[in-house]
């Protein structure tokens, strides 16, 4: 039986695996499948630079120091010119190859988590045929975010109503998902924000109070449901809501996005949209297995976020949630990558902490 049994191979995943591998405990991580990594947030995000210490130069600094020492001056030209992006899946990698390379306390499995059980003394899971079972268990299986459906003709001109057309785009981090990790990208340049919610209304705000941006609302054939006092508060800031179906998006192919077009509207020019529309699903289906509470009780089941207190702990006394899935009640929700690290830490500190006091009790009591 392990100590824990960590689901998900993202980024919580990582952060409590490496967590567990250093607590010394006895770990499985479970990685998730091909599948489950596509559709998981992690798998998109392309540069992470919000986050004090991930960054590029950190490393560089090291490396030109070191080539300086030894004189290579066209390795440090080379060097000082090349741009690293760091990205989730990097850091996953990096977790992996740390814990494998490091700790012979942790056991690492590729695949998909189907079932999760309550047991006598913990819980059991089944990946494939196999049955594992482990006394406490933390998951972080993620959320995927609502995407922008555009009617659009293709290549062979028929009509296409997808949300494939600006994946490109959003690859190259100029149609993007979380204000907190990419507003400052925006700073001064003109942004469409997709959506048609109070939410929507408040980040088209947010990027004109910050950055001082030109906004537009592109609520895509959607009704705009925005409260009156929003509604004045955009208006004073010049934010115009265009409530057209967009029909197509003006770029240099797949490079560069320039802005939407609409059929009857004249095109807007935008360097960048950002996409407010909410999430398309919160994989919550192994914590509704053993019942586990969960929030937004105005959502349907598949988008309710996991209920967890301070600890990283759901109302299953030994069953954890961690990152992008869930939500307390007493703050607001954080889905940024060192949230989801944070409370991996509380939650696998728990655990630890948890299993040393039984410990010491059974020293004690023999
Ligand atoms: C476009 C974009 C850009 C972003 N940029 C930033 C940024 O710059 N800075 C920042 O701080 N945050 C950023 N974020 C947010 C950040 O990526 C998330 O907060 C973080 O990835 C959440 O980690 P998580 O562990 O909750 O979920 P994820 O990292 O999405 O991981 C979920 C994992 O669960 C696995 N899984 C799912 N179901 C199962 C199952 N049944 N069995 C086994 N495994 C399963 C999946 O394979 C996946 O590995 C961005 C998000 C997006 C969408």
């Amino acid at each position: 039986m392990y100590d824990i049994i960590i689901i998900g191979g993202g980024i919580g995943g990582s952060a409590a695996a490496l967590r567990g591998a250093q607590n010394g405990l006895n770990t499985l991580w479970i990685l998730g499948s091909k599948k489950t990594r596509k559709r998981s947030r992690s798998q998109w995000v392309m540069n992470l630079d919000n986050i004090v210490g991930f960054h590029e130069d950190v490393i560089k600094n090291q490396a030109i120091k070191t080539l300086k020492k030894y004189k290579q001056t066209d390795a440090v030209e080379i060097l000082e010119n090349e741009h690293y992006h760091i990205n989730n899946r990097m850091l996953i990698q990096n977790t992996i190859q740390r814990i494998e390379n490091g700790f012979s306390n942790v056991t690492i499995l590729e695949g998909e988590v189907s079932i999760l059980t309550k047991s006598e003394d913990g819980f059991s899971i089944q990946i494939g045929e196999e049955i594992i079972e482990g006394k406490s268990v933390v998951l972080s299986t993620g959320v995927m975010d609502e995407q922008p459906h555009i009617q659009k003709q293709n290549r062979k001109g028929e009509w296409e109503d997808t949300p494939k057309w600006i994946y490109p785009f959003a690859n190259r981090e100029q149609v993007l998902y979380c204000i907190r990790c990419e507003g400052h990208l925006t700073e001064d340049e003109s942004v469409a924000v997709i959506g048609h919610s109070n939410v929507a209304a408040e980040l088209a705000m947010m990027l004109h109070e910050r950055y001082e941006n030109q906004v537009t609302i592109l609520s895509n054939g959607a009704a705009p449901k925005i409260s009156e006092n929003r509604l004045e508060i955009l208006e004073k800031y010049g934010i115009e809501i265009i409530s057209d179906p967009i029909t197509g998006l003006v770029s240099e192919g797949v490079k560069q996005l320039h802005g939407f077009e609409f059929e009857n509207l004249k095109p807007i020019n935008v360097k960048f949209a950002l996409v407010s529309l909410g999430l398309h699903r919160v994989y919550n289906d192994l914590a509704r297995e053993v019942n586990a509470r969960l929030m937004d009780e105005n959502q349907p089941e598949e988008k309710r976020h996991v209920w967890i207190n301070h600890k990283g702990e759901t109302s299953v006394k030994g069953l954890f949630a961690v990152g992008d899935m869930t939500k307390r009640e007493d703050e607001p929700v954080m889905k940024q990558v060192y949230t989801a690290q944070e409370y991996a830490v509380r939650a696998v500190d728990t655990i630890d902490t948890r299993r040393r006091k039984k410990l010491r009790a059974s020293i004690l009591s023999s």
